[in-house]
């Protein structure tokens, strides 16, 4: 599934629209369609990537020299 697309809530109450917009309009405002309010689109996603940030491989032993 292609992550093309960031999916935001209209914060608006009274509006609550879903709003589709491309990953490209990250740190953007668009305005949206249903009440016309300006919304600004987070540079990451709401929801942390899980799995992210641990298992970081050191300790390379390759090299050696001398047989
Ligand atoms: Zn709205």
């Amino acid at each position: 599934m292609p992550d093309d697309v960031i999916r935001i809530m209209c914060p608006k109450l009274t509006c609550r629209r879903i709003l589709a917009v491309p990953v490209t309009a990250r740190g953007r405002t668009v305005r949206c369609r249903g009440c016309g309010s300006n919304i600004r689109i987070p540079t990451q996603p709401a929801s942390g990537s899980p799995g992210a940030g641990a298992g970081m491989p050191k300790g390379d032993t390759s090299g050696r020299a001398g047989m």
